[in-house]
């Protein structure tokens, strides 16, 4: 497959849809897929950069949701494992297998396990065989001092399977690549600010283009408000239409470590659990799930939250004795919870919810609230479904299930070897790199690398190298610095990359899309901005 530009849909073009879709997080993308491989004109506008709000504050897990089992959630956890299964299919390149140690496991976690493992009794209907999961198991109490975290000392434990995506931000890319590849328009930076209404029927958005700063009427037979934790404001821009708010939002943070455990660590008590989890050879420790009463474009991570954090992990580690200092970075997000929950956020459920605004009277508008990544895929099919109702215009038959993401393949041997074999003058570990995260497009960026004085050096410990960056510019749509550290690439997710790195990548970006120096100044700043928690 070869590589794709992404192109950014603007006002010269059509502006007449079957759908549009507001926000460009894992909900809008994987809709956005659904809608154009059926056949339906479709729209993506995205306000920042795609996938840049919850959809980036993942702990990063493919999962069932081990702890839904609790309140009995049997449907949420079936469609959860089934999507866990298709997403390692589709997508093998950034959904692995991933091994979870419970330790001191009680009755209630023992037939927890038990009850998941039936239920993902299709866990091994996998494309690529090597990928198999097996079934919890009890680990050996030699094995077991190796695999927990040191100074842990469990009595025994449990270790049990799920998927962790070693870049939720390039898999919700790879979503928008594959509708854009099934003929889907797509822009970021590119907010709608109200909804186009007449005689109480949506028919379509007024949005504001941050890049030609210009105002864009755009017309659409149906209307989807996947805005995540902003669904209500969208809606508060038309008075004719609401969703039941809920009373308190749910934010949660994760910490980035140095490496603390080889396997996921799990701690759970009565109020909640969290997990030691490796990622990029460190740990992410998290999630909290703090009720947030406050204004949600206001929300970010805060000193206050990390140090609150810090203390019950020390409470419930003590052995870690974590300091501040030992925190490389930190980030997080509100969970769009659809329930009207009262402060137990926690227990909320996390089932998406789809509102037909039908219900009050407003035709052409669903808003669509996304409770988990993992379920986005089958959510799109189910916003579709409604979609193709209201619009009535015949779909194609076409499964997302059963067709690879754009660029998303795990390749043969041979592939591999022959590409190892094309790219001589690179380190193996760095053609290995580039073939996780790109997939089938690794072969057009290692291209590209060769015409940059050191464009496949590696600048950090996973092998991340500098024609990425030309890569995410040219070809993946970045716009801002930003986009380029935390979302194409991973170069800023490990603490601050340092100011030549950062310096370096500003130029290669900069003098692509042609910043001013003042620009690109501004541009080092937001992304040094993402290090300052006040
Ligand atoms: C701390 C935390 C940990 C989580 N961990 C996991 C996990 O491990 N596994 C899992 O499966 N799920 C997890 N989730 C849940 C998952 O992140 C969410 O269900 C999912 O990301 C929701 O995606 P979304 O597209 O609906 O929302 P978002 O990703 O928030 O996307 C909405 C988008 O709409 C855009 N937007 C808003 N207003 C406008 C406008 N007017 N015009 C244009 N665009 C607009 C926003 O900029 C945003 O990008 C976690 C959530 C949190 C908070």
């Amino acid at each position: 497959m070869s590589s794709l530009k992404m192109h950014r849909w603007t006002s010269s073009e059509s502006r007449e849809f079957d759908l549009l879709i507001i926000g460009g997080g894992i909900t809008g993308a994987t809709l956005a897929y659904e809608s154009a491989s059926r056949g339906y004109k479709t729209l993506l506008l995205e306000k920042g950069d795609f996938g840049a709000a919850t959809s980036a504050a993942t702990g990063k897990l493919i999962h069932g949701g081990l702890r839904y089992l609790k309140k009995l959630e049997l449907g949420l956890v079936r469609e959860s494992l089934r999507e866990r299964r298709i997403l390692s299919n589709i997508a093998p390149n950034l959904v692995i297998p991933y091994p979870i140690l419970l330790p001191n496991p009680g009755l209630v976690e023992r037939l927890g396990l038990l009850a998941y493992d039936l239920l993902s009794y299709d866990r091994n209907r996998l494309w690529d065989k090597s990928r198999r999961m097996p079934r919890t198991s009890k680990i050996q109490r030699e094995r077991l001092r190796q695999a927990a975290p040191e100074g842990s000392a469990p009595e025994s434990a449990l270790r049990y399977f799920d998927c962790m995506c070693i870049s939720p931000e390039r898999l919700t890319l790879a979503f928008l690549k594959s509708a854009i590849s099934a003929g889907a328009s797509v822009a970021n930076y590119m907010e709608a600010r109200k909804f186009l209404i007449h005689e109480k029927r949506v028919h379509g958005a007024v949005a504001h283009d941050q890049i030609r700063n210009e105002e864009i009427e755009i017309r659409a037979r149906c209307v989807v408000n996947a805005t995540g934790p902003w669904v209500q404001s969208m809606l508060r821009s038309s008075t004719e239409t609401s969703v039941p708010t809920p009373r308190v939002r749910s934010e949660g943070i994760y910490l980035i470590t140095r490496k603390l455990s080889d396997e996921m660590y799990l701690f759970v008590s009565e109020h909640g659990h969290f997990s030691f989890a490796p990622w990029r050879n460190h740990t992410l420790i998290g999630p909290t799930d703090t009720p947030y009463h406050g204004d949600v474009s206001q929300w970010k991570v805060t000193e206050q939250s990390i140090q609150n954090f810090l203390k019950v992990i020390n409470a419930a580690a003590p052995w870690v004795s974590l300091r501040r200092e030992d925190v490389q970075f930190a980030y997080g997000g509100l969970r769009p919870l659809t329930e009207t929950t009262d402060e137990d956020t926690y227990n909320a459920s996390r089932k998406s919810e789809l509102h037909d605004h039908a219900a009050e009277g407003v035709e052409g508008l669903i808003t669509a609230a996304g409770g988990k990544y993992t379920t986005s895929r089958a959510f799109a099919g189910h916003i579709f479904d409604r979609v193709i109702q209201k619009v009535g215009k015949p779909a194609k038959d076409f499964k997302t299930s059963d067709h690879f993401l754009h660029g998303c393949r795990s390749s043969t041997r041979k592939e591999s070897q022959d590409l190892h074999r094309h790219f001589d003058e690179f380190a193996p570990e760095t053609i290995d790199y580039v073939l996780r995260h790109y997939g089938s497009e690794a072969a057009a960026l290692l291209t590209m690398a060769r015409t940059m004085p050191e464009g496949a050096l590696p600048r950090n410990a996973d092998g991340e190298i500098l024609a990425e960056a030309l890569f995410a510019v040219r070809n993946e749509m970045a716009l801002g610095l930003d986009d380029v550290f935390f979302r194409r690439t991973g170069l800023g997710w490990l603490g601050h990359p340092g100011q030549a790195l950062l310096q370096k990548v500003a130029s290669i970006v900069g003098a692509e899309l042609e910043w001013t120096e003042s620009e690109k100044k501004s541009q080092v700043e937001r992304v040094e901005e993402r290090y300052r928690f006040a």
